[in-house]
C-alpha cells in the first residue's frame, strides 16, 4: 500500500516518533512535514522517503473562530501541492491537527482516502473549542478512518462530538529488539554520566514544558533523602523558554544544584532510562498516551505515572507501576521513598511490567493491526 504520510511538526515529539515507526513498515510511502528540523534527519536515516512543505502554518492551539478560518484558508496552497502529491498514493495519512486540516482539503481535490491518526486528547486544557470543532468537524466529515492513540484519546473525541464509529483504539508499538540486553548498559551508562552506586537516579524523559510537570519532580525531591538525584531529559522543543528559565530559578532555590541535571534532547533514551532507579512521568493534564511509561517498563525500570489520560490503561498501580495524583509532589515524593527503600519490590514489579509491555506494545503485532485497518480503508 502506497501512503502520504502528513505531520506538521519538524521535531520529534511522541506523534512523530510513533509515526517513523509506522512509515518504515511502507516501502511505498512518503513523509511530508510542514516544517524542517531533526525529525526529517531521523526519517533520512532511517530510509524514509521525506519532503519539507515550508510553510508558515499559524493555527495556534487556543486560535479563535476567526483566526482559525483564516488559518484555514491560508492552508489552501499547501493542500493543493499535498492533493497533487498524493494522486501518486493510495492513501493520505493526517498524524497531527493542522496536518489533519491540510489532509481534509487535498483528499476532497484529489479524492484520495483519509485517515487521521489522533495522538491528542481533544479537550480544553490542550485545545481551544475553536480548534476542537475544527478537528471534529474534518475528521466525520472528511476521514475514513480516526486512529485513537489510547481509549482516552477516543472518548475525548466522541465527547467533543465525533462519530464513534469512526474511531478505533490502537496503542503505540516500540521495537522489542532495541530493548533486549539493554540492562547490560545500566553501569556503563550511570558511569559516564557520573552517577555512583549510592546515587538513586529518577529519570523524566519528556520535553520539557509547564504540563508535563517537571516542576513536581523538582519539588518533591525536597521530600526525599539526599542520595535520591534527577535527571531530566529533554528539551524545550515549542519554545517553553520561560519554563526552562523557572525550572532553574527553583532548582537554585531549593539548593538542589547538586541533586538536579538536564541533559537536553537525546536520542539515547533506551540507555538513559536503564541506568535510572526509576522513571516518573508528571504531566498535570491527562496524557493522551505516555511513550515514556511504556519505554521505561521495556527497559525494566520501575515507573510511576500522574493518573490521567492514557497512563491509566498503561499502568496498573501497585501491579506494574505506580500511579499517582497529577499535581501532588508529596504523593510523587513517597513512591519515590518507596522504592529507594524497597528496591527488591520495586525491581518484581518493574519485571512485570516488562513482561507485560512487550506483550502489549510490540510494534510487529501493531503495525499488523494498523494495516489490516488500513487495508480496509483503501480496499
Ligand atoms: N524523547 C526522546 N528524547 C528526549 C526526550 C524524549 O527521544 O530527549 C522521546 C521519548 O522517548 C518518547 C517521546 O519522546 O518516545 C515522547 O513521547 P510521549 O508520548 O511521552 O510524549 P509527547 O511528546 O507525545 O507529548
Amino acid at each position: 500500500m502506497k501512503i502520504l504520510f502528513l505531520d506538521q511538526s519538524g521535531k520529534p515529539g511522541g506523534a512523530e516518533l510513533c509515526l517513523l515507526d509506522i512509515a518504515k513498515t511502507y516501502r511505498g510511502c512518503l513523509v511530508c512535514l510542514f516544517a524542517d528540523g531533526f525529525f526529517r534527519t531521523m526519517l533520512e536515516e532511517e530510509q524514509i522517503p521525506v519532503k519539507v512543505l515550508a510553510t508558515a502554518i499559524d493555527v495556534q492551539k487556543d486560535s479563535s473562530t476567526l483566526q482559525g478560518v483564516y488559518s484555514i484558508g491560508r492552508l489552501l496552497p499547501l493542500a493543493i501541492s499535498v492533493a497533487r502529491l498524493s494522486r501518486k498514493y493510495d492513501l493520505i495519512y493526517a498524524n497531527t491537527q493542522k496536518a489533519l486540516v491540510v489532509g481534509a482539503l487535498a483528499s476532497v481535490l484529489s479524492r484520495r482516502s483519509l485517515v487521521f491518526h489522533l495522538h491528542d486528547i481533544l479537550s480544553l486544557e490542550h485545545f481551544s473549542k475553536t480548534n476542537q470543532r475544527i478537528a471534529v468537524t474534518l475528521a466525520n466529515r472528511f476521514a475514513s478512518l480516526v486512529i485513537a492513540n489510547s481509549q482516552a484519546s477516543q472518548s475525548a473525541f466522541i465527547a467533543a462530538g465525533g462519530q464513534a464509529k469512526l474511531t478505533q483504539v490502537v496503542y503505540n508499538g516500540f521495537n522489542l529488539a532495541a530493548y533486549r540486553d539493554i540492562a547490560s548498559q545500566r553501569q556503563p551508562t550511570r558511569q559516564a554520566l557520573g552517577f555512583t552506586d549510592r546515587d538513586f537516579v529518577v529519570g523524566h524523559f519528556s520535553r520539557l514544558a509547564p504540563w508535563k510537570g517537571q516542576h513536581l519532580l523538582i519539588e518533591a525531591l525536597t521530600h526525599c533523602p539526599e542520595s535520591v538525584s534527577a535527571m531530566f531529559v529533554g528539551d524545550a522543543l515549542f519554545g517553553e523558554r520561560d519554563y526552562v528559565t523557572q525550572l532553574q530559578q527553583q532548582v537554585k532555590d531549593l539548593h538542589l544544584e547538586h541533586r538536579v541535571r538536564f541533559v537536553g534532547f537525546r536520542s539515547d533514551v533506551a540507555e538513559l532510562m536503564a541506568a535510572c532507579d526509576l522513571v516518573a512521568h508528571t504531566s498535570t493534564a491527562p496524557e493522551p498516551f505516555g511513550r515514556v511509561i511504556v519505554e521505561a517498563m521495556l527497559c525494566g525500570t520501575p515507573v510511576v505515572a500522574a493518573a490521567a489520560g492514557g497512563a491509566m490503561e498503561l499502568v496498573a498501580d501497585g501491579v506494574t507501576g505506580w500511579l499517582v495524583a497529577p499535581g501532588d509532589p508529596v504523593k510523587l515524593a513517597a513512591v519515590i521513598v518507596q522504592c529507594y527503600d524497597r528496591p527488591s519490590i520495586a525491581q518484581e514489579i518493574a519485571a512485570t511490567a516488562q513482561i507485560q509491555a512487550s506483550q502489549r506494545f510490540d510494534l510487529t503485532a501493531i503495525a499488523r493491526q494498523i494495516d489490516r485497518i488500513l487495508v480496509r480503508v483503501v480496499g
